[in-house]
């Protein structure tokens, strides 16, 4: 098969669809390999890295389009790129349709086979290409906030770690998923005193059996979570209620029980944020101020991290990617089930039901 790679085109999208090991072993499984020039330089790859893999370089991402079977991308496609889809070509990149019914549509007229990589799952009811973002994310949470807790920055002026004879900060993070559990390792072994909060008991659980002596847990009751953020110098939100809008666990008014300087770090903020206070910011201008409380809500988080962020994803992406190239969409779906959940669209139909149901399109 045919595999290309166009250079992202998003704004500040550093990140690439595919590292020069992926096309690697793309090209030792008989593939062929076509990558835009230039596309891996956000992540720190060149162009000469894709060559030593056994890709070929495209002077633009038309190129890349006409020649390849199937494109492998990080972010929806653009408007122009959507242009450029063939009926048959496949597309296997991250979609978020439900919200997006001009892409839908396009996808739809394109014709061709489109595979989003935040539907497809795993064995244990998880979404094995999300999760990747989701430790990125999680494990940046505690350093951005401890950006954020400096006194030029606006934020209290505590150091994560204390130092001997000065207690560390005291971190809270609200949601112990992917994020609260890597954002909570991270924070524990800056220094800081930690303690996750977290609805599920079966997830309270396995935290406390693996984590215990490292954080703490709590339940997140609406007492507990606001008795906590009252103690805490940093507090990270990371729920997930899926398919729904980020509950509000923290009012505007209850900004005045916290500690001033406090920084709140909203992981969730692209699910709508779990502070009431919380609006999407960006890596240029990331963090601002709600009587005295300093927010930080970036919506891409890993892109600050584009190249860990881009091997994490390739790592992830890699084995589907392979099944797809070997075996064709069509017999790689039909052998797995979770690759299947994948498919959003195909041949002018939208095959995803909750995308359909979102647009009020028939599946
Ligand atoms: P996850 O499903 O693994 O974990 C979410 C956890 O939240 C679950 O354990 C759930 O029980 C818990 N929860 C739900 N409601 C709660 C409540 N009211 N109080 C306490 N806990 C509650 O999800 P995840 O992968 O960890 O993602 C968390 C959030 O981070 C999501 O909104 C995700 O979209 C977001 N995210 C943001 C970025 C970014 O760049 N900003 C990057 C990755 C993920």
């Amino acid at each position: 098969m045919h595999i290309g790679c166009p250079k992202e085109i998003k704004p500040q999208e550093f990140r690439v669809g595919l590292t020069p090991n992926a096309a690697h072993e793309a090209v030792l499984h008989g593939h062929t390999v076509t990558v835009e020039t230039e596309a891996g330089v956000g992540a720190g790859f060149s162009d000469a890295d894709y060559i030593a893999a056994g890709a070929q370089i495209a002077a633009n991402a038309a190129d890349v389009f006409a020649a390849a079977d199937m494109i492998v991308k990080v972010k929806e496609p653009q408007p122009g790129e959507r242009q450029m889809l063939r009926e048959g070509q496949i597309l296997f990149t991250y979609l978020h349709l439900a919200p997006d019914a001009a892409q839908t549509q396009d996808l739809i007229a394109s014709g061709a086979t489109c595979i989003a990589y935040e539907t497809v799952t795993d064995r244990n009811g998880g979404l094995p290409l999300l999760a990747p973002m989701s430790e990125v994310a999680g494990r940046l949470a505690p350093q951005v906030g401890a950006w954020t807790l400096q006194k030029a920055n606006g934020g209290r002026g505590v150091l994560m770690g204390g130092v001997p004879g000065v207690g560390p900060a005291r971190v809270a993070v609200i949601g112990g998923g992917v994020v609260g559990t890597q954002a909570a390792r991270i924070a524990a072994g800056m220094g800081a005193d930690v303690t996750v909060l977290d609805r599920s008991l079966p997830r309270l659980r396995y935290l406390d059996d693996t984590f215990a002596g490292v954080f703490k847990t709590g339940f997140a009751s609406a007492g507990n979570t606001i008795e906590l953020a009252m103690q805490a110098d940093m507090i990270i939100g990371a729920v997930l209620i899926p398919g729904a809008a980020a509950p509000k666990l923290i009012s505007r008014a209850q900004l005045a029980d916290l500690k001033p300087g406090a920084a709140l770090v909203d992981v969730a903020i692209d699910q709508g944020g779990c502070f009431e206070t919380s609006r999407a910011t960006t890596h240029q201008d990331p963090i601002y101020d709600v009587d005295g409380i300093m927010h930080y809500c970036v919506a891409n988080m890993p892109g600050a991290v584009a190249r860990t962020s881009t091997i994490a994803l390739g790592n992830a992406t890699m084995p589907f990617m392979l099944a797809l190239a070997d075996k064709g969409w069509r017999q790689a779906c039909s052998d797995d089930p979770h690759l299947l959940a994948g498919l959003n669209v195909h041949a002018g139909q939208v095959t995803y039901a909750a995308v359909g149901a979102a647009l009020g399109i028939d599946t």
